[in-house]
């Protein structure tokens, strides 16, 4: 893991750019046509020299040029086995995939959210889904019209095999960045949640583990091209849940967009958060921060909890609006959140 501030190393970022243009123009195009005075004779004269000693260079100092005319670097996808449950193949349902505002845009599946982030200079996505979600979120990607090799960093929410799955196979095909919570990168690093996850206990919540995952302290921002993303540490679902906080425009109009991590109190069982009256305080304020984050949009790992197909239905109903913006979003999934922590301590309580 690379600890905030340091440099990532040795690890090529491949850029799908446009191809190289190896003719000199179209196709090679004809000289410009120029009369034949002495002065063109002599210039053309000189132009064939150079030519000719250019060429003699190329032979004699590489070799093996031919190769260097082969195809640009293109992103290979190869998806990891799928991860086996009961409500998978119900997770994993394709979902079309559709502008959330300005350069943000949902890429994932009908029951996980991922989320693409377009700069000027570079794909960002938060969340890989499960193994078998990655596939989804590649046809997503360039169904859009983008290439999946312009992918240049990755954002995990928090490291469960639903929300981190497919990050290993996105991160072998282009070399993107995985970036996460100091927490988050030791689990994803790991290929399981950290020994003190509420889900910790749950045999089959692992994933594919993500080599060399880099480790963003809270507030500190990464920036691909014109965009700035933040992490806003959030512990409370797991130890390293963290939401991420960018801003999208669309012509003058600029918005707070809020990918917040989710609230689920799901553990492991035998896991009681009330044994733990600290972490129950962590819970608390990572609600109360949310609440008061800058936020016009708000994206979670859940797309229910968000409802976005309401949201869909109401924007084709009515395309003048965007049901997306709604700068009450984050307090009242905070509330929501709110609502979950209290039900589960009370339960908690009652079990005793
Ligand atoms: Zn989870």
């Amino acid at each position: 893991m690379r600890l905030p501030g340091q440099d990532r190393v040795g690890r090529p970022l491949l850029k799908s750019g446009k191809k190289p243009d190896l003719t000199g123009g179209k196709g090679g195009a004809p000289l410009k046509r120029e009369s034949m005075n002495l002065k063109s004779v002599i210039s053309l004269l000189g132009r064939l020299v150079l030519a000719f000693l250019g060429a003699a260079a190329v032979i004699a100092c590489t070799p093996s040029a031919k190769n260097e005319t082969s195809s640009p670097a293109q992103a290979v996808f190869e998806p990891d086995p799928p991860h086996v449950c009961d409500f998978c193949e119900r997770l994993n349902e394709p979902m079309a995939p559709f502008q959330v505002y300005g350069n943000t845009y949902y890429v994932g599946t009908a029951m996980i959210s991922s989320v693409l982030i377009a700069s000027d200079d570079g794909l960002v996505l938060i969340n890989g889904g499960m193994t078998q979600t990655a596939p989804r979120i590649v046809d997503n990607i360039e169904a859009l019209g983008f290439s999946l090799a312009d992918l240049k960093l990755i954002f995990n929410s928090h490291p469960h095999f639903d929300h981190a799955g497919g990050i290993a196979a996105l991160e072998r095909a282009t070399g993107a960045e995985v970036a996460a919570s100091i927490e988050s990168a030791k689990a994803l690093e790991m290929g399981h949640p950290t020994e003190d996850d509420p889900q910790r206990g749950i045999e089959d919540n692992v994933f594919p583990a993500v080599p060399d995952v880099r480790a963003v302290k809270d507030g500190e921002a990464l920036a691909v091209g014109d965009v700035k993303i933040t992490a806003r540490y959030m512990p409370g679902h797991t130890p390293g849940s963290a939401a991420w906080t960018w801003r999208s425009c669309e012509e003058d109009r600029c918005l707070d967009v809020v990918f917040a991590d989710t609230f689920s109190t799901r553990s492991a069982p035998g896991f009681r958060f009330t044994d733990d009256p600290e972490r129950v305080e962590t819970f608390r304020n990572s609600i109360a921060k949310v609440a008061g984050l800058p936020c016009d949009i708000l994206l979670a790992p859940s797309p229910l909890s968000i409802d976005v197909e309401a949201k869909l239905k109401a924007r084709e109903e009515d395309p003048e609006t965007n049901p997306f913006i709604d700068p009450d979003a984050c307090r009242a999934y905070a509330e929501a959140g709110t609502g979950r922590l209290e039900k589960r301590l009370a339960e908690e309580a009652s079990d005793q």
